[in-house]
Protein backbone atom coordinates (compact mmCIF):
# COMPACT_ATOMS: atom_id res chain seq x y z
CA UNK A 1 0.00 0.00 0.00
CA UNK A 2 1.16 3.51 -0.89
CA UNK A 3 2.53 5.10 2.10
CA UNK A 4 0.95 8.91 1.29
CA UNK A 5 -1.93 9.09 4.15
CA UNK A 6 -1.53 10.81 7.20
CA UNK A 7 -0.59 8.78 10.38
CA UNK A 8 -3.70 7.65 12.10
CA UNK A 9 -2.40 7.21 15.52
CA UNK A 10 -1.06 11.04 15.47
CA UNK A 11 -4.77 12.00 14.02
CA UNK A 12 -6.34 10.13 17.15
CA UNK A 13 -4.36 12.24 19.44
CA UNK A 14 -5.69 15.15 18.44
CA UNK A 15 -9.48 14.38 17.77
CA UNK A 16 -11.86 12.44 20.14
CA UNK A 17 -12.55 9.02 18.60
CA UNK A 18 -16.17 9.07 17.09
CA UNK A 19 -18.04 5.66 16.21
CA UNK A 20 -21.40 6.44 14.29
CA UNK A 21 -23.70 3.53 14.67
CA UNK A 22 -26.45 3.80 12.54
CA UNK A 23 -29.84 2.01 12.73
CA UNK A 24 -29.98 0.01 9.43
CA UNK A 25 -33.07 -2.68 10.40
CA UNK A 26 -32.58 -4.83 6.56
CA UNK A 27 -30.73 -5.26 3.63
CA UNK A 28 -33.03 -3.18 1.33
CA UNK A 29 -30.99 -1.44 -0.55
CA UNK A 30 -33.30 1.66 0.91
CA UNK A 31 -32.12 1.23 4.30
CA UNK A 32 -28.61 0.34 3.85
CA UNK A 33 -28.62 3.83 1.57
CA UNK A 34 -30.16 5.60 4.43
CA UNK A 35 -27.51 4.29 7.24
CA UNK A 36 -24.36 4.83 4.89
CA UNK A 37 -26.16 8.31 4.42
CA UNK A 38 -26.39 8.90 7.89
CA UNK A 39 -22.62 7.54 8.34
CA UNK A 40 -21.18 9.54 5.48
CA UNK A 41 -22.53 12.90 6.88
CA UNK A 42 -21.18 12.34 10.16
CA UNK A 43 -17.20 11.70 9.06
CA UNK A 44 -18.00 14.51 7.22
CA UNK A 45 -18.44 12.85 3.77
CA UNK A 46 -15.95 9.93 2.10
CA UNK A 47 -14.27 12.70 0.03
CA UNK A 48 -11.98 13.34 3.29
CA UNK A 49 -10.88 9.67 2.87
CA UNK A 50 -11.31 9.03 -1.01
CA UNK A 51 -9.31 11.49 -3.31
CA UNK A 52 -10.21 11.65 -6.86
CA UNK A 53 -8.41 9.60 -9.10
CA UNK A 54 -6.78 7.15 -5.88
CA UNK A 55 -7.21 3.25 -5.81
CA UNK A 56 -9.29 2.18 -3.17
CA UNK A 57 -9.60 -1.34 -1.98
CA UNK A 58 -12.83 -2.52 -0.74
CA UNK A 59 -12.56 -5.49 2.33
CA UNK A 60 -15.24 -7.45 3.30
CA UNK A 61 -15.22 -10.33 5.57
CA UNK A 62 -15.12 -12.86 2.77
CA UNK A 63 -14.53 -15.85 5.37
CA UNK A 64 -15.23 -19.08 2.90
CA UNK A 65 -17.78 -19.76 0.88
CA UNK A 66 -21.22 -19.15 2.34
CA UNK A 67 -24.36 -17.27 1.57
CA UNK A 68 -25.28 -13.79 2.99
CA UNK A 69 -28.17 -15.18 5.02
CA UNK A 70 -25.64 -17.68 7.20
CA UNK A 71 -24.12 -14.50 8.26
CA UNK A 72 -20.76 -15.18 8.22
CA UNK A 73 -19.49 -12.98 5.96
CA UNK A 74 -20.01 -9.05 5.16
CA UNK A 75 -23.48 -8.62 3.30
CA UNK A 76 -23.50 -7.87 -0.54
CA UNK A 77 -25.72 -5.35 -0.31
CA UNK A 78 -23.37 -2.88 2.10
CA UNK A 79 -20.41 -3.80 -0.07
CA UNK A 80 -22.25 -2.70 -3.69
CA UNK A 81 -23.42 0.94 -1.47
CA UNK A 82 -19.63 1.10 -0.49
CA UNK A 83 -18.53 0.57 -4.17
CA UNK A 84 -21.39 3.31 -5.67
CA UNK A 85 -20.11 5.99 -2.72
CA UNK A 86 -16.06 5.48 -4.02
CA UNK A 87 -17.22 6.08 -7.61
CA UNK A 88 -19.44 8.85 -6.39
CA UNK A 89 -16.33 10.42 -4.37
CA UNK A 90 -13.91 10.03 -7.37
CA UNK A 91 -12.14 6.77 -7.03
CA UNK A 92 -9.62 5.93 -10.00
CA UNK A 93 -9.39 2.25 -9.24
CA UNK A 94 -12.27 0.47 -6.71
CA UNK A 95 -11.09 -3.09 -6.24
CA UNK A 96 -12.87 -5.59 -4.03
CA UNK A 97 -11.51 -8.41 -1.83
CA UNK A 98 -10.60 -10.65 0.72
CA UNK A 99 -7.93 -13.39 1.14
CA UNK A 100 -10.30 -16.34 2.92
CA UNK A 101 -8.63 -18.86 5.19
CA UNK A 102 -6.89 -21.67 3.13
CA UNK A 103 -6.76 -22.26 -0.32
CA UNK A 104 -10.88 -21.78 -1.23
CA UNK A 105 -11.59 -21.84 -4.96
CA UNK A 106 -12.25 -18.02 -5.37
CA UNK A 107 -14.70 -18.02 -8.18
CA UNK A 108 -16.68 -20.17 -5.79
CA UNK A 109 -16.19 -17.85 -3.11
CA UNK A 110 -17.39 -14.58 -5.15
CA UNK A 111 -20.47 -16.28 -6.32
CA UNK A 112 -21.65 -17.58 -3.18
CA UNK A 113 -21.10 -14.86 -1.15
CA UNK A 114 -23.12 -12.78 -3.25
CA UNK A 115 -19.50 -10.68 -4.11
CA UNK A 116 -20.30 -11.13 -8.13
CA UNK A 117 -23.32 -9.57 -7.95
CA UNK A 118 -22.00 -6.84 -5.71
CA UNK A 119 -19.81 -5.32 -8.04
CA UNK A 120 -21.88 -5.84 -10.92
CA UNK A 121 -22.76 -3.05 -13.37
CA UNK A 122 -20.11 -1.11 -11.21
CA UNK A 123 -16.54 0.15 -12.15
CA UNK A 124 -15.78 -2.16 -9.03
CA UNK A 125 -13.20 -5.27 -9.77
CA UNK A 126 -12.87 -8.40 -7.67
CA UNK A 127 -9.14 -9.27 -6.65
CA UNK A 128 -7.70 -12.10 -6.80
CA UNK A 129 -4.90 -13.36 -3.85
CA UNK A 130 -3.67 -16.32 -6.18
CA UNK A 131 -1.17 -14.13 -7.87
CA UNK A 132 2.74 -13.20 -7.23
CA UNK A 133 2.96 -12.55 -3.84
CA UNK A 134 4.87 -9.74 -1.97
CA UNK A 135 6.77 -10.38 1.50
CA UNK A 136 5.97 -7.28 4.19
CA UNK A 137 7.80 -7.41 7.36
CA UNK A 138 6.15 -7.43 10.82
CA UNK A 139 8.10 -7.64 13.33
CA UNK A 140 9.82 -10.56 13.87
CA UNK A 141 7.38 -12.31 10.93
CA UNK A 142 7.21 -11.99 7.37
CA UNK A 143 3.35 -11.42 5.77
CA UNK A 144 2.74 -12.41 2.33
CA UNK A 145 0.02 -10.17 0.13
CA UNK A 146 -0.65 -9.57 -3.15
CA UNK A 147 1.64 -7.94 -5.25
CA UNK A 148 -1.07 -5.39 -6.37
CA UNK A 149 -1.67 -4.65 -2.78
CA UNK A 150 1.05 -2.14 -3.20
CA UNK A 151 -0.82 0.06 -5.40
CA UNK A 152 -3.80 0.86 -2.81
CA UNK A 153 -4.08 4.07 -1.55
CA UNK A 154 -7.00 3.92 0.73
CA UNK A 155 -8.56 0.40 2.44
CA UNK A 156 -11.98 0.64 3.94
CA UNK A 157 -12.43 -2.17 5.96
CA UNK A 158 -16.15 -3.79 5.51
CA UNK A 159 -16.31 -6.23 8.40
CA UNK A 160 -18.72 -8.01 10.01
CA UNK A 161 -19.73 -7.99 13.81
CA UNK A 162 -19.60 -11.92 15.15
CA UNK A 163 -18.16 -13.94 18.19
CA UNK A 164 -15.19 -16.11 17.35
CA UNK A 165 -13.94 -19.54 19.27
CA UNK A 166 -10.27 -17.57 19.44
CA UNK A 167 -10.75 -14.27 19.68
CA UNK A 168 -14.25 -13.69 21.65
CA UNK A 169 -14.53 -11.34 18.88
CA UNK A 170 -14.11 -10.55 15.40
CA UNK A 171 -14.77 -7.42 13.98
CA UNK A 172 -12.60 -4.36 12.56
CA UNK A 173 -9.84 -5.53 14.05
CA UNK A 174 -9.55 -8.81 12.70
CA UNK A 175 -10.56 -7.75 9.45
CA UNK A 176 -7.28 -6.33 7.98
CA UNK A 177 -6.05 -10.16 8.62
CA UNK A 178 -7.58 -10.93 5.30
CA UNK A 179 -4.94 -8.78 3.23
CA UNK A 180 -2.62 -11.79 4.37
CA UNK A 181 -2.67 -14.70 2.14
CA UNK A 182 -4.67 -17.29 3.13
CA UNK A 183 -2.11 -19.96 2.50
CA UNK A 184 0.54 -18.05 3.88
CA UNK A 185 -1.58 -17.81 6.98
CA UNK A 186 -2.56 -20.69 8.56
CA UNK A 187 0.74 -21.57 9.48
CA UNK A 188 0.92 -18.67 11.77
CA UNK A 189 -1.64 -20.83 13.61
CA UNK A 190 0.78 -23.46 14.81
CA UNK A 191 3.47 -20.71 15.70
CA UNK A 192 0.62 -18.50 17.81
CA UNK A 193 -1.88 -21.52 19.05
CA UNK A 194 -3.36 -19.58 22.10
CA UNK A 195 -5.81 -16.91 22.00
CA UNK A 196 -3.19 -14.25 23.86
CA UNK A 197 -0.14 -14.97 21.52
CA UNK A 198 -2.70 -14.90 18.46
CA UNK A 199 -4.15 -11.67 19.45
CA UNK A 200 -0.69 -10.00 19.90
CA UNK A 201 -0.22 -11.21 16.31
CA UNK A 202 -2.69 -10.04 15.04
CA UNK A 203 -2.91 -6.49 16.87
CA UNK A 204 0.87 -6.25 15.02
CA UNK A 205 -0.56 -7.32 11.42
CA UNK A 206 -3.25 -4.32 12.30
CA UNK A 207 -0.65 -2.12 13.42
CA UNK A 208 1.15 -2.93 9.72
CA UNK A 209 -2.27 -2.94 7.59
CA UNK A 210 -4.58 -0.52 9.27
CA UNK A 211 -7.46 0.97 7.25
CA UNK A 212 -8.61 4.29 6.90
CA UNK A 213 -12.16 3.98 7.10
CA UNK A 214 -14.18 0.68 9.12
CA UNK A 215 -17.82 -0.06 8.59
CA UNK A 216 -18.71 -2.51 10.59
CA UNK A 217 -22.12 -4.98 9.28
CA UNK A 218 -23.77 -5.76 12.45
CA UNK A 219 -27.65 -5.49 10.14
CA UNK A 220 -27.14 -9.50 11.20
CA UNK A 221 -24.35 -9.96 13.46
CA UNK A 222 -23.35 -13.82 14.70
CA UNK A 223 -23.83 -15.17 18.12
CA UNK A 224 -22.49 -18.57 19.82
CA UNK A 225 -20.24 -20.64 17.91
CA UNK A 226 -18.73 -17.91 15.05
CA UNK A 227 -16.82 -17.21 13.17
CA UNK A 228 -18.70 -19.66 11.30
CA UNK A 229 -21.31 -22.01 13.61
CA UNK A 230 -22.84 -19.30 15.20
CA UNK A 231 -26.63 -18.30 14.72
CA UNK A 232 -27.63 -14.94 12.81
CA UNK A 233 -28.71 -12.72 14.99
CA UNK A 234 -30.60 -9.01 13.96
CA UNK A 235 -28.90 -6.45 15.59
CA UNK A 236 -30.30 -3.83 13.21
CA UNK A 237 -27.09 -1.34 13.27
CA UNK A 238 -24.14 -0.28 11.18
CA UNK A 239 -21.00 0.71 12.89
CA UNK A 240 -18.05 3.93 11.54
CA UNK A 241 -15.33 5.03 12.45
CA UNK A 242 -11.69 6.13 11.38
CA UNK A 243 -10.53 4.65 14.89
CA UNK A 244 -11.22 0.88 14.32
CA UNK A 245 -10.14 -0.06 18.14
CA UNK A 246 -12.70 2.36 19.48
CA UNK A 247 -15.32 0.63 17.25
CA UNK A 248 -14.88 -2.85 18.29
CA UNK A 249 -15.22 -1.41 21.85
CA UNK A 250 -18.86 0.06 20.97
CA UNK A 251 -19.23 -3.27 19.01
CA UNK A 252 -18.79 -5.34 22.37
CA UNK A 253 -22.10 -3.41 23.69
CA UNK A 254 -23.68 -6.03 21.75
CA UNK A 255 -22.21 -8.74 23.32
CA UNK A 256 -22.72 -7.30 27.05
CA UNK A 257 -18.63 -7.42 27.86
CA UNK A 258 -15.93 -5.14 28.70
CA UNK A 259 -13.40 -4.32 25.72
CA UNK A 260 -10.72 -4.96 28.13
CA UNK A 261 -11.85 -8.68 28.23
CA UNK A 262 -11.27 -8.87 24.93
CA UNK A 263 -6.89 -9.30 24.16
CA UNK A 264 -7.03 -8.39 21.02
CA UNK A 265 -8.72 -4.67 21.81
CA UNK A 266 -7.04 -4.38 24.70
CA UNK A 267 -3.38 -4.78 23.36
CA UNK A 268 -4.28 -2.47 20.29
CA UNK A 269 -5.29 0.01 22.93
CA UNK A 270 -1.92 -0.45 24.77
CA UNK A 271 -0.03 -0.18 21.62
CA UNK A 272 -1.90 3.24 21.05
CA UNK A 273 -3.67 1.99 17.85
CA UNK A 274 -7.02 3.58 19.22
CA UNK A 275 -9.10 4.03 22.20
CA UNK A 276 -10.99 1.79 24.18
CA UNK A 277 -11.83 3.83 26.65
CA UNK A 278 -15.59 4.63 26.22
CA UNK A 279 -15.63 7.54 28.31
CA UNK A 280 -13.23 9.08 25.62
CA UNK A 281 -14.93 7.86 22.90
CA UNK A 282 -17.72 10.25 20.71
CA UNK A 283 -20.37 7.32 19.89
CA UNK A 284 -23.46 8.78 18.29
CA UNK A 285 -26.76 8.20 15.42
CA UNK A 286 -29.66 6.88 15.21
CA UNK A 287 -28.75 2.87 16.35
CA UNK A 288 -27.65 3.65 19.53
CA UNK A 289 -30.52 2.40 21.45
CA UNK A 290 -31.00 -0.81 19.03
CA UNK A 291 -26.76 -1.42 19.86
CA UNK A 292 -27.62 -1.25 23.55
CA UNK A 293 -30.88 -3.42 23.38
CA UNK A 294 -28.88 -6.48 21.49
CA UNK A 295 -27.83 -9.65 23.70
CA UNK A 296 -25.29 -11.34 21.87
CA UNK A 297 -24.70 -15.07 23.40
CA UNK A 298 -20.62 -15.75 23.42
CA UNK A 299 -18.89 -18.63 21.72
CA UNK A 300 -18.42 -21.86 24.03
CA UNK A 301 -14.62 -20.94 24.36
CA UNK A 302 -14.99 -17.58 26.12
CA UNK A 303 -13.01 -19.38 29.35
CA UNK A 304 -9.80 -19.81 27.21
CA UNK A 305 -8.64 -16.16 27.42
CA UNK A 306 -8.87 -16.15 31.42
CA UNK A 307 -6.14 -18.85 30.93
CA UNK A 308 -3.02 -17.02 31.99
CA UNK A 309 -0.61 -18.15 29.33
CA UNK A 310 1.77 -20.29 30.92
CA UNK A 311 -0.77 -22.75 31.85
CA UNK A 312 -2.67 -22.38 28.43
CA UNK A 313 -0.66 -25.11 27.47
CA UNK A 314 -0.88 -27.69 30.74
CA UNK A 315 -4.28 -26.79 31.39
CA UNK A 316 -5.06 -28.81 27.81
CA UNK A 317 -4.23 -32.11 29.81
CA UNK A 318 -7.78 -31.82 31.08
CA UNK A 319 -9.99 -30.18 28.51
CA UNK A 320 -9.74 -30.19 24.71
CA UNK A 321 -11.98 -28.07 22.38
CA UNK A 322 -11.28 -29.73 19.20
CA UNK A 323 -13.60 -29.86 15.69
CA UNK A 324 -15.70 -32.57 14.74
CA UNK A 325 -16.67 -33.43 11.27
CA UNK A 326 -20.62 -33.28 10.97
CA UNK A 327 -20.83 -36.27 8.11
CA UNK A 328 -24.59 -35.47 7.06
CA UNK A 329 -23.56 -31.78 6.48
CA UNK A 330 -20.63 -32.44 4.46
CA UNK A 331 -20.27 -32.46 1.26
CA UNK A 332 -16.67 -34.35 0.30
CA UNK A 333 -15.12 -31.02 -1.11
CA UNK A 334 -11.81 -31.41 0.90
CA UNK A 335 -11.45 -27.79 1.63
CA UNK A 336 -10.42 -28.93 5.10
CA UNK A 337 -7.84 -31.63 4.26
CA UNK A 338 -5.64 -28.68 2.65
CA UNK A 339 -5.96 -25.82 4.80
CA UNK A 340 -5.36 -27.67 7.93
CA UNK A 341 -1.69 -26.46 8.93
CA UNK A 342 -0.60 -29.81 10.81
CA UNK A 343 -2.54 -32.01 8.03
CA UNK A 344 -4.07 -33.58 10.47
CA UNK A 345 -7.57 -34.23 8.33
CA UNK A 346 -7.23 -37.02 6.10
CA UNK A 347 -9.95 -38.67 3.72
CA UNK A 348 -11.53 -41.70 4.82
CA UNK A 349 -10.19 -44.07 1.72
CA UNK A 350 -13.62 -46.17 2.72
CA UNK A 351 -16.26 -42.94 2.80
CA UNK A 352 -14.44 -40.46 0.97
CA UNK A 353 -15.61 -38.13 4.48
CA UNK A 354 -12.29 -36.32 5.82
CA UNK A 355 -11.33 -37.50 9.40
CA UNK A 356 -9.91 -35.34 11.95
CA UNK A 357 -6.82 -37.23 14.15
CA UNK A 358 -6.99 -35.74 16.77
CA UNK A 359 -3.77 -36.30 18.35
CA UNK A 360 -1.84 -33.60 16.42
CA UNK A 361 -4.76 -30.81 16.00
CA UNK A 362 -3.37 -27.51 17.55
CA UNK A 363 -7.35 -26.35 17.53
CA UNK A 364 -6.65 -23.49 15.39
CA UNK A 365 -9.77 -23.99 13.95
CA UNK A 366 -8.90 -23.20 10.55
CA UNK A 367 -11.08 -26.24 9.28
CA UNK A 368 -13.78 -25.00 10.57
CA UNK A 369 -13.14 -21.34 9.15
CA UNK A 370 -12.79 -23.26 5.58
CA UNK A 371 -15.92 -25.52 5.35
CA UNK A 372 -18.69 -23.61 3.20
CA UNK A 373 -21.13 -26.44 4.68
CA UNK A 374 -20.98 -25.39 8.55
CA UNK A 375 -19.95 -29.33 8.35
CA UNK A 376 -17.01 -28.82 10.78
CA UNK A 377 -18.31 -28.56 14.81
CA UNK A 378 -16.78 -27.14 17.57
CA UNK A 379 -16.69 -30.18 20.65
CA UNK A 380 -15.32 -29.45 24.35
CA UNK A 381 -13.97 -32.50 25.76
CA UNK A 382 -13.30 -32.97 29.63
CA UNK A 383 -11.36 -35.87 31.31
CA UNK A 384 -8.14 -35.96 28.58
CA UNK A 385 -5.65 -37.12 31.62
CA UNK A 386 -8.06 -39.83 32.35
CA UNK A 387 -7.55 -40.78 28.62
CA UNK A 388 -4.16 -41.43 28.95
CA UNK A 389 -4.09 -42.58 32.08
CA UNK A 390 -6.47 -45.42 30.62
CA UNK A 391 -4.61 -45.83 27.87
CA UNK A 392 -1.12 -46.23 29.83
CA UNK A 393 -2.92 -48.97 32.46
CA UNK A 394 -4.38 -50.72 29.09
CA UNK A 395 -0.44 -50.82 27.66
CA UNK A 396 0.84 -52.59 31.23
CA UNK A 397 -2.05 -54.93 30.85
CA UNK A 398 -1.25 -56.28 27.80
S1 LIG B 1 -7.90 -30.25 12.58
FE1 LIG B 1 -7.09 -29.07 14.27
S2 LIG B 1 -5.08 -28.34 13.52
FE2 LIG B 1 -6.25 -28.99 11.74
S3 LIG B 1 -7.25 -27.13 11.00
FE3 LIG B 1 -8.72 -28.17 12.34
S4 LIG B 1 -8.38 -27.26 14.33
FE4 LIG B 1 -6.59 -26.70 13.10
S1 LIG C 1 -16.06 -31.02 6.36
FE1 LIG C 1 -16.68 -31.69 4.34
S2 LIG C 1 -17.73 -29.92 3.44
FE2 LIG C 1 -16.55 -29.17 5.19
S3 LIG C 1 -14.58 -28.51 4.30
FE3 LIG C 1 -14.32 -30.63 4.99
S4 LIG C 1 -14.75 -31.85 3.18
FE4 LIG C 1 -15.60 -29.78 2.77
Amino acid sequence: MKNNQPDSARALRQEPSRVIVADCPSYLPNDVDTALAEIIQAIGGLTGFVKSGQTVLIKPNLFSAHPPEHAVTTHPQLVRQVILLCAKAGAGKIWVGDSPVGAQDEKELWARTGMQTAVANTSAELKSWHVKQKSLSCGEDILAVPEWYEDVDVVISLPKLKTHCLTTVTCGLKNVYGIVSGQAKIQFHVKYPSPLTMSAFLVRVFAKLKPQLTIADAVIAMEGNGPAHGRPLPVGVLLASRDTVALDTIGCMALRIQPSEVPMIRLAAENNLGCMDKTMIDCLGSGVTRLQAARMKPSLSRFLKYIPEPLFQLSTIFWQLRPKIIEQQCVKCGNCVTTCPKNTIKENDCTAYPRIYQKNCIACFCCMESCPQGAIALQLYFGSLFCVARKRRRKVNK
